[in-house]
């Protein structure tokens, strides 16, 4: 998973801490769970007058309740900037009380603080993304976004799990991208899907045109091997966005 960094960067727009520091605070009340995984669900959450944001970026998120206020955690908008709610689509971590496992028992009412949006990935056009686990969150709302507008085009997303129960929105990607979301599962034998890693071997196979946009995001090892990986198959640095 994706560590938390206090400040955030993303493959385009770097945020200094100065920046940071004037973003805004809100407090939003919980609207609606929606599950999603076996430890995934989203969060529908009141949205602040006048909040706007790009589609693959993030925001500090805490939970307004004694002891946790100053837990920020970083989490993407995964609805529409149109949407009336804001969504945030969150795997929790159960092995320890951190924030997500908090999370999973939180009841419509509650409240939370979000900053303004920053940094992030946002869209650079039409290419390929490449996802792990919950690292796709940024691509759920460029995705939406993109269909949204019509302009889904030949976009493509490998996504790579463990199991095909951790597939977040298996069916809204293949209603989106049909033939062009393709799945990866690592760790279930007799699955349907692709089971090879996603390593140079795999890129050079399934990819043609490496002079189009990359957007990488899952783990930091993920992360660093694939646009190692990508860039030895001739991908240009700025083609690649990601998170830093
Ligand atoms: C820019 C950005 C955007 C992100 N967007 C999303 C998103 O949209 N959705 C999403 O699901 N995630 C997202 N993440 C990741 C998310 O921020 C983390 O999963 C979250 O902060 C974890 O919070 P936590 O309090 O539950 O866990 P933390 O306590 O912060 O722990 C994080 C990790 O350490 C392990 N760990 C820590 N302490 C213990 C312990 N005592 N015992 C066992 N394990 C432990 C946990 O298993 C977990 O892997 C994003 C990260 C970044 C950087």
């Amino acid at each position: 998973m994706r560590k938390i960094k206090p400040i955030a960067k993303s493959g385009y727009i770097n945020f200094d801490i100065q920046q940071k520091i004037h973003l805004m605070s809100y407090t939003v009340g919980l609207l609606e769970i929606i599950n999603r995984t076996h430890n995934v669900n989203s969060y529908r959450v009141e949205k602040p007058k006048g909040f706007i944001f790009t589609p693959g970026q993030a925001t500090d998120f805490s939970i307004l309740k004694t002891g946790w206020e100053n837990e920020k955690r970083p989490f993407t908008f995964t609805g529409l900037p149109s949407d009336d709610y804001l969504e945030f689509t969150i795997k929790s971590y159960d092995d320890h009380p951190g924030v997500t496992h908090y999370l999973r028992s939180a009841r419509k009412g509650d409240k939370f603080e979000i900053s303004d949006a920053w940094g992030a990935i946002s869209y650079k056009g039409e290419g390929v993304f490449i996802a792990g686990g919950a690292g796709v969150t940024p691509f759920i709302a460029i995705l939406r976004f993109l269909k949204q507008q019509n302009k889904i085009e030949n976009n493509k997303l490998f996504f790579s799990n463990k199991t095909e129960d951790d597939i977040i929105l298996h069916e809204e990607f293949t209603e989106m991208l049909g033939n062009n979301f393709i799945n990866i599962i690592t760790r279930q034998p007799g699955t349907k899907y692709l089971t090879s890693k996603i390593d140079k071997t795999f890129l050079k196979k399934n990819i043609t045109d490496f002079s189009q946009s990359f957007y990488v995001c899952g783990p930091d090892a993920f992360n660093t091997a694939i646009l190692k990986d990508l860039e030895e198959l001739g991908a240009h640095p700025d083609t690649l966005v990601f998170e830093k």
